[in-house]
């Protein structure tokens, strides 16, 4: 007999302290100090949301303003998307690094 999941008990048992992600203003990666930068202008110069700068051990991130407002979530998604990027900048997987559809 096959049984069903009860999913609710699972929600129950969320912790009422959850507390959301927060991105940091910097961060170490393998040892490596990494800022990350909130741009006005980001979506304007670069097409981008997000952009990783490895040489200068950077993300860029662009802040929410009149012309672009993004939801914390997306945001979250953007930075964790760089963030990747850089892991495998950091691990020299070269190959692995630009695939945008693994990262
Ligand atoms: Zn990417």
């Amino acid at each position: 007999m096959a049984m069903e999941l009860d999913l609710s008990k699972f929600v129950d048992d969320v912790p009422k302290t959850y507390t959301k992600f927060r991105i940091p203003s910097a961060f170490y990666l393998f040892g490596q100090r990494y800022e990350v930068k909130w741009r006005d202008d980001l979506c304007d110069k670069e097409e981008a949301v997000g952009q990783s700068i490895y040489r200068e051990q950077r993300i860029d991130l662009q802040k929410n303003n009149v012309i672009v407002t993004r939801k914390p979530s997306q945001i979250e998604n953007t930075f964790l998307h760089e963030l990747i990027h850089c892991i495998f900048w950091e691990l020299r997987e070269d190959e692995l690094r630009p695939n945008e559809k693994l990262v």
